[in-house]
């Protein structure tokens, strides 16, 4: 069994007050219409945190009507993008000066490692909004030498009033990755949270209403997903919908958008991402790295317990070194340290709730009735808080439900290959395309299988290769539209064309 500290352990770490849980619309906290809030809970204990405002439809119309007199009417579009961008850039700084709260806001909520909040995810977001601050006066279009007696330019125009809706996994980084390029493109925003963590949204808003970005530019809209959710995807006054979360939602958000006013739609879904893993590879360090790539990361801003959407739940080892390579994970799983987000000893914080808890643990029974191997793990840990044993699975066939569902928590399928061609089959064998790793100290080995993979990442060599400027997202049924990067910001954006004649001009 991995070691474990009990969950809700002495934390030298003071708790966070919790200061704000109402809705935060045009620059207010006020309380839901309708008065309801529901619990919010500590996956490290099961208790409640705190009661926290439920909004719903008429909360999202309010908050619509506000993003949009700030787009139409206010002056946050119309700004300089240098001013935005200082305006982006306090907003960065604020966040720094409250990393510690924000951090342990993060831990109770959703389970995340404090230490690692602290120092890379809450950083993280407040370099993301520097990253797209300085992109906020560089946003321009084209001039064109048109054919005939004409003459044109396009500009960039932010595209309105967008929608973000994010899943519980990295409440942080989702929050920015979505708002930290629509600030700068100039959009104005309704944010709903998962109603798992939905604390650290709410001190978000309130630090960029600080900052100065302007009553209505951002607003947070606590509650669940197919009540306040599904409103703001079909309502008539967004223009624009982003949407993190699995792949069953998604396809409701486009539909939600297709029958309501045809908003544009950006889509980060679900993953099942493979690792392969040759036989030329160093196999302590590819154990280490495959252990990471379903538990742990150590160099991003990410939580560390296969709560990720690219985790690399299905591993791949050629014949020549897969005995030895199982050996070693096994050993390195069993020391692998589960317990409170707190102490700084855990690599793996608890599961973000009960259903989560339980989902996991349903995999790992269906994995040993279907004939999977359990290697190690595949238990829960303690007798409070929803933590689970590092579970790795041998002898998993490519069609059992371990290797084909999204389980989304610390549960590895390690599979075997012979030749190139078939791990770039196995690999492709799924109907996500999110991301991939590739081990191999051969240069073209690493070539040919990178182009073959059909993801919207692969890493050589790494795995969670994350920076400000590298775009992700999915191919197939894992989405469209990217996170990070200028590809992220041209999404909230959209092109004008302007085109004027020009007379007698002897350039044709
Ligand atoms: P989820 O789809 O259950 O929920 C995500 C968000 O959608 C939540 O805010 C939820 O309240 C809302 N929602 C639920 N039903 C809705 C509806 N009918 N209409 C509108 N909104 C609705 O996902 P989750 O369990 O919170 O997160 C886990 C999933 O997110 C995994 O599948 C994971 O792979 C995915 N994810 C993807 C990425 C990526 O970048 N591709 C990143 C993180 C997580």
């Amino acid at each position: 069994m991995a070691d474990h500290i009990n969950g809700n352990s002495d934390s030298p770490v003071k708790l966070p007050t919790i200061k704000f849980t109402r809705l935060f619309i045009n620059g207010e906290f006020v309380d839901s219409v309708s008065g309801k809030t529901f619990e919010t809970i500590d996956p490290r204990t099961g208790g409640v945190i705190a009661r926290v405002a439920e909004g719903d439809k008429e909360d999202v119309d309010l908050a619509v009507r506000a993003a949009r007199q700030a787009f139409d009417d206010g002056p946050w579009p119309r700004m300089s993008g240098a001013t935005r961008g200082r305006i982006m850039i306090k907003y960065a700084d604020l966040i720094d000066e409250h990393k510690e709260e924000l951090a342990a806001l993060d831990a109770i909520d959703a389970g995340k490692l404090f230490n690692q909040g602290k120092a890379l995810d809450i950083p993280g977001v407040a370099n993301l909004l520097r990253y797209y601050a300085g992109a906020a006066d560089k946003i321009h279009g084209e001039v064109l030498k048109m054919s005939r007696e004409l003459q044109g330019y396009t500009l960039r125009e932010p595209i309105g009033v967008s929608g973000h809706i994010i899943p519980w996994n990295f409440p942080s980084s989702m929050f920015f990755m979505m708002s930290a390029p629509a600030l700068a493109a100039g959009c104005t925003m309704i944010v709903k949270p998962a109603e798992q963590t939905p604390l650290s949204a709410l001190f978000y808003a309130d630090l960029a209403y600080k900052a100065g970005v302007p009553a209505g530019v951002l607003n947070v809209i606590t509650g669940y997903g197919p009540t306040a959710g599904a409103a703001i995807a079909s309502h008539m006054d967004v223009d624009k919908v982003c949407f993190t979360g699995s792949t069953e939602v998604g396809r409701k958000i486009m539909q939600a958008a297709a029958s309501s006013n045809l908003k544009q739609v950006s889509l980060e879904l679900g993953g099942k991402s493979p690792l392969l893993i040759f036989d030329d590879a160093d196999v302590d360090k590819a154990a280490d790295l495959a252990l990471l790539g379903i538990l742990y990361n150590k160099a991003n801003t990410l939580k560390c317990i296969g709560e990720i959407c690219v985790a690399s739940s299905r591993v791949f080892v050629q014949e020549g070194i897969y005995d030895e390579f199982v050996k070693k994970l096994k050993e390195k799983a069993k020391n692998w340290v589960v317990g409170d987000p707190f102490d700084p000893r855990s690599r793996q914080g608890p599961q973000v709730d009960k259903q989560q808890f339980d989902k996991i643990l349903s995999y790992i029974e269906h994995g040993k009735r279907e004939g999977a191997t359990l290697l190690t793990g595949g238990k829960p840990i303690g007798k409070t808080g929803y933590f689970i044993e590092p579970t790795v699975f041998t002898d998993v066939k490519e069609d059992m439900m371990i290797a084909t569902d999204e389980i989304f928590g610390p549960v590895m399928s390690l599979m075997k290959f012979k030749t190139i061609e078939e791990a770039i089959k196995k690999a492709n064998n799924t109907k996500y395309g999110l991301a991939a790793g590739i081990v191999t100290k051969n240069l073209d080995v690493a070539n040919t299988v990178s182009r073959s993979i059909r993801a919207g990442t692969i890493w050589i060599n790494c795995y969670f290769g994350f920076d400000r400027d590298c775009s992700y997202g999915g191919y197939k049924m894992s989405g469209f539209g990217r996170h990070l990067g200028l590809e992220a910001l041209h999404k909230f954006l959209q092109v004008k064309s302007v085109v004027t004649p020009i007379y007698n001009s002897p350039w044709l």
